[in-house]
């Protein structure tokens, strides 16, 4: 795979800068632009009303309420006033005026900008009817958790609806909080569709001896209402009724505000390979971000890593800094029950499984295509997993691997 090519710029005239989306990529490029010496004004707007914070432990430490929002904090007013990152917070954009270069809130105001990151990543995707609140959640927001934790005090039995990572967590978390879970998927495992049939075979049998109700290969149509609860429809003409559902079958940029600003905007904003839109001033990063590679393809990744690794690289480039040249390769991880399964690449239709360890809470299982390594998976092997990286971005056959597995 190739290496990850930055056009070296000339450290440009930014002007005022406003992020728009105080989440992972929008507050790690505001701090990067800082630390990488940028003296001009900097606004971070976010519609959430507390500090940034780390978003993966919503599904888990926090919904199990081991920790709670003031432990996975970002960073503090206290560390944005010093880098003197102005934080315009609990204020949602509603549009945006190219021409006039402003960002559009509510109540008619706006926010000028001479430079624009876009960073809103994505909301959940609901299913048929169904809506937030009450007894059908879905989990993205610090809010969405305290509503969802609120929730799970009176309920018994719940139905998790998804069997994507978001969905495969909080079913962890849900079942080790003592509730009776059921959890649908239209995949034939969980986790299958992005970590592979094997990863998907076993996290399966990891929920179901851990008491987790499967539902697999079933589309849900609706969710409705019950006088006590709720009722999850199913395609194949089933029922799971429930005292709440969880909805966590996928995300859809937060691109609402952008309809209509003359952006380029399918399945989010799309970019090029370094987050920029065709207005020369605006810029996209993270969740949102649809990049375009040099064969034309698109890609949108969501995934933290992905979502801090664009954001140092456009401050980089922005500030006409050298990039650090890493391998262009998403890493991405999972945890529930206690491990974490971790991934290098991606799987494409086709390619061959290689087991290369199986032990009692551990696993590495490699993917080639023409013999060339595509993607690794593991559990339990976290001490030696970032050695794979080099290998799977460049390709490398896979015994190559035997040793480091071993
Ligand atoms: C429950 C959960 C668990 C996850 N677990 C993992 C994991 O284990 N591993 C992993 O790699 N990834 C995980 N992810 C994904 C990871 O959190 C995202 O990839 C990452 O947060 C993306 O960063 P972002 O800045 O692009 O978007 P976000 O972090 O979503 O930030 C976008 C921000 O913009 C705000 N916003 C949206 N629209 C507007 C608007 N119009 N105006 C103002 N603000 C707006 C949003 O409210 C949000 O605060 C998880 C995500 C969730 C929800």
């Amino acid at each position: 795979m190739a290496e990850e090519t930055i056009t070296i710029a000339d450290a440009r005239d930014l002007g005022k800068v406003v992020i728009v989306g105080a989440g992972a990529a929008g507050t790690r490029f505001a701090q990067a632009l800082r630390r990488g010496g940028y003296d001009g004004e900097v606004v971070l707007v976010g519609d959430e009303r507390g500090l940034p914070y780390h978003r993966p432990l919503l599904s888990k430490e926090v919904l199990s309420s081991a920790k709670e929002m003031d432990d996975i904090r970002l960073c503090s007013a206290e560390d944005l006033a010093e880098q003197q990152i102005e934080f315009v917070r609990g204020t949602h954009a509603v549009g945006l005026d190219l021409a006039g270069k402003q960002v559009l809130i509510e109540e008619g105001e706006s926010i000028s900008y001479d430079t624009l990151i876009i960073a809103t990543g994505v909301r959940p995707r609901l299913v048929g009817t169904a809506i937030t609140g009450g007894r059908t959640h879905t989990l993205h927001t610090a809010l969405e958790c305290y509503g969802l934790r609120a929730a799970l005090v009176g309920a018994q039995r719940v139905a998790v609806i998804g069997g994507g990572f978001i969905g495969s967590e909080i079913a962890a978390t849900v079942r080790e909080l003592g509730r009776d879970v059921e959890l649908i998927s239209s995949t034939r495992h969980p986790l299958e569709r992005v970590m592979g049939t094997w990863a998907g075979q076993h996290v399966a049998r990891v929920h179901e001896a851990n008491g987790v109700q499967l539902r697999m290969s079933t589309r849900v149509t609706d969710v409705s209402a019950t006088s006590d609860g709720v009722r999850v429809n199913l395609a194949d003409g089933g029922t799971v009724e429930a005292d709440i559902a969880i909805i966590g079958i996928g995300s859809s940029p937060a691109t609402q505000w952008l309809e209509n600003s003359g952006l380029d905007i399918h399945d989010g904003v799309v970019v090029d390979s370094d987050g920029r839109t065709q207005d020369e001033s605006i810029w996209a990063i993270g969740d949102i971000a649809r990049r375009r590679a040099e064969d034309g393809s698109t890609l949108r990744v969501e995934h933290w890593t992905s979502a801090t690794e664009q954001a140092d690289a456009l401050a980089r480039l922005l500030l006409g800094k050298p990039p650090v040249t890493i391998p262009k390769l998403d890493y991405l991880w999972t945890d529930m029950y206690g491990f974490k399964i971790q991934m290098f690449g991606h799987i494409p239709a086709g390619a061959q499984e290689h087991v290369l360890l199986e032990e009692e809470g551990k696993f590495i299982v490699a993917y080639t295509v023409d013999g060339r390594l595509c993607a690794v998976v593991g559990r339990g092997v976290a001490g030696r997993f970032m050695r794979f990286r080099t290998a799977v971005a460049a390709g490398h056959p896979v015994d190559e691997l035997i040793p480091v597995a071993a």
